[in-house]
Order: C-alpha cells, then sequence, then structure tokens
C-alpha cells in the first residue's frame, strides 16, 4: 500500500484547483476545492464522495480555491476546514457573494428577462436563500490556524501553512505524513505570489520535500515591469491625467488588486506627487468589505504596510479617496468627465459596477482604461485589450475612443522564474516528482521543460489520474 495522489481540478488548465491525497489506512485529505471560473464547463461531479473525506485544507480565498466547498459541505463532509484567519474572514464575504451571484445566474437561465420575469424573482430569492444557507453552513467548519507552526491533524499527519505573498492570509502548504513505515514529505504550493508586493509580506522559505504539488501559472513567462510599483502607476496617473485633464479607470479585482493599487496611491499622495485636486473613487460593494478585512488583520500586512498604519493611521485609506456607496453616485461619477482616478470591479470587465462607467467613459478619448491584472480569454476586458473598436457592454454597443494601458506590476503569481526557485528548493536527489498543475497547457509544458533540463521528474497529471507514491 502507498500514498495516492490524484487532482481533481485544476488538471492541465488554470481554475478549479482540487488535489487529493489518500493516506494507505484509507484517510483522506483535500487541498482546496475551487470553482471552474471563466465561462469553462463544472464536471457537476467531484469525481470522488465528499463522505469519504476526512480533512480539508484551504491555501486561500479566492473561488478557483474555496468555490465548491458549500458543495462540498451540502454533499455530505462533516470535517473541518483548515484555513488561515484572513483566508477565514475573506472566505465568508466570497463565499456569500458567490451564493448571491450564482442564484442570480441561475434564475436567470431558468426564467430569462421580459415576460419569466416575475417567476425568476422568485425562484432567485429561493436559490439565494438555498445557496446563502449553504455558505453559512460550509463557514462554520472553517477553522483558522497560525503561520509557520507545525501542527499535530492526527497520528501520522502534521501540518505546517508557510505564507506565500499571494493574497492576505495565503499560504503554501507543507505536510509530512508517517505512512507504511516511512515519513514523507509533501508541498502544495498553493498560489505563488512574488516578493516586494505591495502590502504583503515576503514569501517565506519552504522546506525540503519528497513529493511536490506546484502551480504553473507563469511558466514560460517573465514579468517584465522591473520598477518600483510607484514608479509605474505614477507614469501611468501623469500620462492618463495629461495636460488637459483625462481620467483613470482602473478595472481591479476587489480582493488584493483594489488594496495593493490604493496602498501605493496614497503613497504617492503622501509624497505631493499627485495633484491635491484629483479624486480617487472606489466603487465596487465587495472592495469596501474586503478592505475593511485587510485593515482589521494588520499582523498580516508587510513591515511597510504597517509603517504607513503608524505613521499616517491607516494604509488604504487618505483623504482624496472616497468609498461610493450607491449606485445613485455611481451613475454620477461616471457621468462627470472632471479629471478623477476610479478603482473599481470586475478586474476582467465580467460585471459588476465598472460597467456603468464603461457605458460612459468608454466613448471618451480623454478617459484612459489602465488594466492590472489577467484578463482571460473571452472577457470583455480581453477584447478591449486585443485593440476591439466596438464592444458591448449591458447590452449597449459602445464604441471605443478611450486610451488602454496595462501592467503586470500588481500581479499576484510568481513568474517562470519565481516558479523556478521554489520548485528546485530541494535538490533532484531528494525530490522524487513534482505535479504540475494550475496552468494552461503550454505554460505547464514550459515549466515541465526547464525542469526536466535540469534533472527533475515532472507529471502534468490528468484529472483524476491516480498516482501510487512509495
Ligand atoms: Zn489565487
Amino acid at each position: 500500500m502507498a500514498i495516492q495522489f490524484t487532482s481533481w481540478g485544476a488538471a492541465r488548465q488554470v481554475t478549479g484547483s482540487m488535489h487529493l491525497l489518500r493516506f494507505s489506512d484509507g484517510f483522506t485529505v483535500l487541498v482546496d476545492c475551487g470553482l471552474v471560473m471563466g465561462g469553462r464547463s463544472q464536471d457537476p461531479l467531484f469525481g470522488f464522495e465528499p463522505t469519504s473525506i476526512d480533512l480539508v485544507i484551504l491555501t486561500h480565498a479566492h473561488m478557483d480555491h474555496s468555490g465548491r466547498l458549500p458543495e462540498l459541505v451540502r454533499e455530505g463532509y462533516k470535517g473541518e476546514i483548515l484555513c488561515t484567519e484572513p483566508t477565514l474572514e475573506l472566505s465568508a464575504l466570497l463565499l456569500r457573494d458567490s451564493a448571491h451571484l450564482q442564484a442570480k445566474r441561475m434564475a436567470s437561465d431558468q426564467h430569462g428577462r421580459g415576460k419569466g420575469r416575475k417567476k425568476g424573482e422568485q425562484a432567485f430569492k429561493k436559490l439565494a436563500h438555498r445557496l446563502e444557507q449553504d455558505a453559512e453552513h460550509c463557514l462554520r467548519s472553517f477553522h483558522a490556524l497560525r503561520i509557520n507552526k507545525t501542527y499535530r491533524i492526527r497520528e501520522n499527519l502534521r501540518l505546517r501553512f508557510i505564507p506565500c505573498s499571494h493574497l492576505l492570509g495565503a499560504v503554501s502548504v507543507y505536510l509530512e505524513i508517517d505512512d507504511s513505515g516511512r515519513t514523507t514529505r509533501f508541498g502544495f504550493s498553493g498560489d505563488l505570489g512574488r516578493f516586494g508586493y505591495p502590502g504583503l509580506p515576503d514569501p517565506a522559505p519552504f522546506p525540503e520535500v519528497d513529493y511536490l504539488i506546484c502551480e504553473s501559472t507563469y511558466g514560460g513567462i517573465q514579468h517584465k515591469e522591473t520598477r518600483p510599483a510607484a514608479d509605474v502607476v505614477l507614469g501611468m496617473i501623469r500620462d492618463a491625467l495629461g495636460q488637459e485633464g483625462g481620467k483613470l479607470i482602473v478595472p481591479a479585482f476587489s480582493v488584493g488588486r483594489t488594496q495593493a493599487f490604493l496602498m501605493i496611491l496614497h503613497q504617492l499622495f503622501e509624497k505631493g506627487l499627485l495633484p491635491e485636486e484629483v479624486p480617487v473613487f472606489v466603487d465596487s460593494p465587495m472592495a469596501i468589505l474586503s478592505t475593511e478585512v485587510y485593515r482589521n488583520m494588520e499582523d498580516w500586512l508587510s513591515q511597510e504596510a504597517r509603517n504607513m498604519i503608524k505613521m499616517y493611521g491607516d494604509v488604504f485609506s487618505f483623504e482624496r479617496l472616497r468609498f461610493v456607496q450607491n449606485m445613485g453616485q455611481s451613475r454620477k461619477i461616471a457621468a462627470d468627465y472632471r479629471p478623477s482616478i476610479l478603482v473599481s470591479a470586475s478586474g476582467m470587465l465580467d460585471g459588476g459596477r465598472i460597467h456603468t462607467h464603461l457605458k460612459e467613459q468608454l466613448q471618451n478619448p480623454k478617459a484612459c482604461i489602465l488594466f492590472i491584472g489577467y484578463l482571460a480569454e473571452g472577457s470583455l476586458g480581453r477584447q478591449l485589450a486585443d485593440g476591439a473598436s466596438h464592444v458591448t457592454v449591458d447590452g449597449r454597443t459602445v464604441m471605443v475612443r478611450a486610451k488602454l494601458c496595462y501592467t503586470d506590476i500588481f500581479s499576484g503569481h510568481a513568474d517562470h522564474r519565481g516558479l523556478m526557485d521554489f520548485a528546485t528548493k530541494t535538490s533532484k536527489d531528494v525530490l522524487k516528482q513534482i505535479f504540475l498543475v494550475h496552468g494552461e497547457p503550454d505554460r505547464m509544458e514550459d515549466l515541465a521543460q526547464d525542469l526536466r533540463n535540469q534533472g527533475y521528474r515532472v507529471e502534468l497529471p490528468l484529472r483524476g489520474q491516480v498516482f501510487e507514491l512509495d
């Protein structure tokens, strides 16, 4: 008998992380339980019996790692969900929000708009109630552990969370399992972040392992920008606002990116590098809530961020900043052509308050859309970045006259070099196997090639493929 490893999600694709370890005594651990995002089809079945899982470990709060946990609990999972404190707090926000969005989508798929609307509204309320109950039920199983501390979970399993700087509270997972008369060490990278990310402490060193399950999102890709984030943002703001006064619109994910961008803006304002009269708006209800979580988790922020709290009382708020409270304010700001900086969600323009602004400002040649995150194939953001002259926003065709720009400085993922550094921490003589997950096939191949060239054994698991590890 041996330990078995199986990837049930993020196998040769980026989203839907779900990895399973089964010990020879039958004890079964699931690391992450994420949704498949970006319009790709979701397998309605897990591929395993939810009742057969004994323990869930969650690396971070992003929905592609946590989004199917409510379903897992509804289908019979009864154990704990171990994570860090910020992951618990952010998951509570995101899972509740996701329940609401899913219900909306399902009700509109079933009943459409127009005629069946009333029926649709009733169906929405019922679904929303059920999905929200599922989320609440699942959140009661969350249990927060500290980082860099070894926990004995059961007689033959020890666990340590190691911060990886991808998102507030995000960790890589280190496991020691005594099985079949020996100790085997496992590493799960989770999503690997970067050194020097605004607001977050750097990734901590990861121990040697026998088996590594490593993400590969940026395999073969190097981050291009080497200047400090503040310099990049300052240059872009100056270009966007220009001589005649333009408007800068920043689509950003509400959790993580928005806070990083606000921290940099705050620094620029404090240094007097931005025009005092230009207001900054954050228009995203989720960003307001998640910024509050960041604010309450001072211990989890970088030293630089904590120094800002000492000096200015806050990292993410400053005098020129306004959090937009309602749709009425949102529409008013969208229709105002005076110079301003606006941060709104969603980052890929797939929905959210940003649509109100796009409908008005995409046709404004003095506006500039600054993309600071990943733009998935098929998203509205990608259409714009690819140079579309017209796009459809909420059913309305809008001409694109605004300027578009992009920076990778706020990307929350390590690039090829960062992934290589992480994966090769254990020498090839000790590391028995690297499993690459969480990447498009081309990106995985690029990373696999480089690792194999250095003598490492690399597998790219298929969904459901069982590996016997001895
Ligand atoms: Zn993530």
